[in-house]
């Protein structure tokens, strides 16, 4: 198993609004994020996909191939548009980077062929950005996430 990984990149504007609050309530929650009229991010996008090298190309997935894929699914449906306004998957969701990172999980899930989406990786800004590994299918009990050591 190897995982390969392709960014890509698209503006695009949003607000964070909670509709079922009043305004005092989102500029308390938001700030600034909270403007009615928006402000725009040049989002950075990684998408990582995981599969068996094929031994003739020696890829996992055609590099072009996912290029077009991430540019028809999400890029050209993202790039310079309004996320709040435009796209529908934000109409009752924040479009906060953890719900975009779902969201592009969401739109690109089973469109890669010979290859699994591992990880969804969306930057907001360049200290800022937000991991999707899609629902996690297995749990792990508490005994198992906490260290021995931590065990008294
Ligand atoms: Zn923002």
């Amino acid at each position: 198993m190897i995982f390969l990984t392709r960014k890509a990149d698209f503006s695009a504007a949003h607000f964070y609004r909670n509709l079922s609050w009043t305004d005092e309530q989102n500029i308390a929650a938001f700030g600034k994020c909270a403007n009615p009229q928006g402000h725009g991010h040049n989002y950075v996008l990684e998408v990582t996909v995981a599969g068996e090298v094929d031994p003739v190309p020696g890829f996992v997935v055609d590099l072009q191939l996912l290029k077009d894929i991430l540019e028809r699914e999400v890029v050209s449906v993202y790039d310079h548009r309004h996320l709040n306004h435009e796209i529908p998957e934000f109409a009752s969701i924040i479009p906060t980077t953890e719900n975009i990172a779902v969201a592009i999980w969401n739109r690109l899930d089973g469109k890669v062929p010979n290859a699994r989406l591992h990880r969804v990786r969306v930057y907001e800004m360049d200290d800022i950005f937000a991991d999707y590994y899609g629902e996690q299918t297995t749990s792990v009990s508490l005994e198992q996430q906490a260290a021995p050591e931590l065990i008294a």
